[in-house]
């Protein structure tokens, strides 16, 4: 009954061969008695080549690719729509064979392509001024799935892809060991072979997940996403994190620093009348004086029914001097795709530095 055992019955959902790890694809092939450098062959054509039927995989003999789709599915998103922006970058949504679906967005300059991918699909944070955090979390996704939103955008573009951001959907530290995975994966030369330099998550601030990011070997870069150096607006504006206080998560931050000697970029949206005032400013001020920081100003994106306003342009300019004049780099973030709906409040404005 060997033979027998791994054949679906009707009504079997297949296991997708993308989840396994390497060393459950050797057990796998041995099991099939298959020599070991046919892992090698799969893990090509599945990582680098991203092949989506195992009909694909041509230097595998018939027989093998035939027990493999008896027994295996390869995943695979389907795109459900896709919105071409007039600056060229294009936003997709892609469903899951469970029926699950998640945006990301694909931004081209010149020869380089920047994805920005969704974690999870919606978000469990609950923060006031985004549209993902409104709807609440579905689901996590797996390391292959956020992999899979990079290779369908590349297969789109056909360009390589040379930065990555998670910036799309969720909050990728709530999703530790997927995000990281598929930030592995990016990086290895047997997957897109990306730059860790280029590969950026962005976190609302789990500090727990910060200090064990900090002692992750690779040089990833990390985004927090600050949008209040006052503890009363950024628990209004950010109840998920509200745990965790300001005061902590400098602390954590300047560890951070220390270990890794990287320099970590902060997120504030401007909202007017909110984060946006002559305190809010000082307190940004504070913040980021006499540590590694790099501001990301970013517009606000306005979502249907959100009471948030976005600040004016001048507002954002003034920001950006005053932080300038006590030593802390920051930038206003180029807008991308303007004029594509971004249905989840966030996927316009996604261009790592
Ligand atoms: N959950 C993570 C990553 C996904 S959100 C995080 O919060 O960092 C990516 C970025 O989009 C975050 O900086 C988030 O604060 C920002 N964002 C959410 N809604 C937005 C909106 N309406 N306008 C502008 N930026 C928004
Ligand atoms: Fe979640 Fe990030 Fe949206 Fe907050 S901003 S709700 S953490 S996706």
């Amino acid at each position: 009954m060997q033979e027998a055992r791994n054949l679906p019955t009707e009504g079997t959902v297949l296991t997708d061969l993308r989840s396994f790890t390497h060393g459950q694809l050797v057990e796998t092939l041995k099991e099939l008695g298959q020599p070991t450098f046919r892992v090698k062959q799969i893990e090509e054509w599945i990582w680098e080549k991203g092949a989506t039927s195992f009909d694909d995989m041509t230097n595998l003999p018939k027989a093998l690719r035939a027990q493999l789709a008896e027994r295996f599915t390869l995943g695979g998103v389907k795109q459900v729509a896709r919105q071409i922006s007039e600056d060229g970058s294009r936003k997709y949504l892609l469903r899951y064979p469970d029926g699950t679906t998640v945006e990301c967005v694909g931004m081209p300059t010149g020869s380089k392509l920047a994805v920005c991918v969704s974690s999870q699909a919606g978000c469990a944070m609950g923060c006031a001024f985004c549209a993902t955090g409104a709807a609440g979390l579905t689901r996590s996704l797996t390391s292959s799935e956020i992999y899979d939103q990079v290779m369908h955008v590349r297969n789109d573009f056909d360009m390589r892809v040379t930065s990555v951001v998670l910036m799309g959907q969720g909050e990728p530290f709530m999703n530790y060991d997927a995000s990281l995975a598929a930030m592995r994966r990016l990086n290895s030369p047997d997957g897109l072979g990306i730059g860790a330099r280029h590969i950026t998550v962005s976190t609302c601030g789990v500090i727990p997940a910060i200090k064990r990011f900090a002692n992750e070997p690779e040089q990833f870069t990390l985004a927090v996403s600050l949008h209040s150096a006052v503890q009363k607006t950024r628990n209004a504006l950010m109840p998920g994190v509200r745990k965790y206080s300001l005061l902590h998560l400098y602390e954590v931050m300047g560890e951070y620093v220390d270990k890794t000697g990287r320099r970590p970029t902060y997120e504030y949206a401007l909202i007017r009348g909110v984060n946006d005032t002559e305190d809010e400013l000082g307190a940004l001020c504070d913040f980021c004086r006499d540590n590694l920081a790099h501001v990301n100003i970013i517009k606000l994106n306005e979502v249907k029914g959100s009471r948030f306003q976005p600040s004016s342009d001048a507002r954002a300019g003034e920001f950006v001097r005053r932080l300038a004049s006590v030593g802390v780099e920051a930038t206003i973030r180029q807008s991308r795709g303007q004029d594509i709906d971004a249905a989840c409040g966030q996927l316009k404005q996604r261009l790592s530095r």
